[in-house]
């Protein structure tokens, strides 16, 4: 089953200029910035961490607050307020990994393969998804599956 499928793509052959600018990577990261601008704000992740807009929220998400939150992928805090930021460091396969550790390190692994899967994509997808539709610089806030920028630093 493992070996099947497997196959060695290698090093990504690696360009510069051009094709590196297109590589840039958008992620959500913990912020502070415009904290306590809403009743209810909090923060107790490691500033500058990748965070996941998706989270399992309880049976009272409204007065818990984490259905506001965006759990850090690192720490094991939570921040109502994040921030996309392009992080060149970062590709897709270590956001996936990033989410994959966060996952296992809080105990979802115990469950099916594909089922694992899934839900590694969803964090990635949706991260990748609130990315674009905010850019480079927004801080943004949630509540369930709403998502709205609170400001957008300014570009210079
Ligand atoms: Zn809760």
């Amino acid at each position: 089953m493992m070996n099947a499928d497997r196959r060695c793509v290698g090093p990504k052959t690696a360009h510069v200029g051009e094709q590196e600018l297109e590589n840039e990577m958008l992620v959500l990261v913990a912020t502070r910035e415009t904290q306590g601008r809403e009743d209810g704000d909090y923060c107790s992740t490691v500033e500058g961490e990748l965070v996941t807009p998706i989270t399992f929220e309880c049976c009272v998400p409204d007065t818990c607050g984490c259905g506001r939150g965006y759990p850090g992928l690192v720490s094991a805090g939570a921040t109502t307020t994040a921030m996309v930021v392009d992080r060149t460091a970062i590709t897709p396969q270590i956001l996936r990994q990033s989410v994959t550790d966060s996952l296992e390190r809080g105990g979802w692994r115990d469950m099916a393969d594909e089922e694992f899967e899934q839900i590694i994509d969803d964090h990635v997808h949706t991260i990748i998804r609130i990315c674009k539709a905010f850019g480079d610089g927004a801080i943004v806030r949630r509540d369930g599956p709403a998502f709205w920028a609170d400001v957008r630093r300014s570009a210079a």
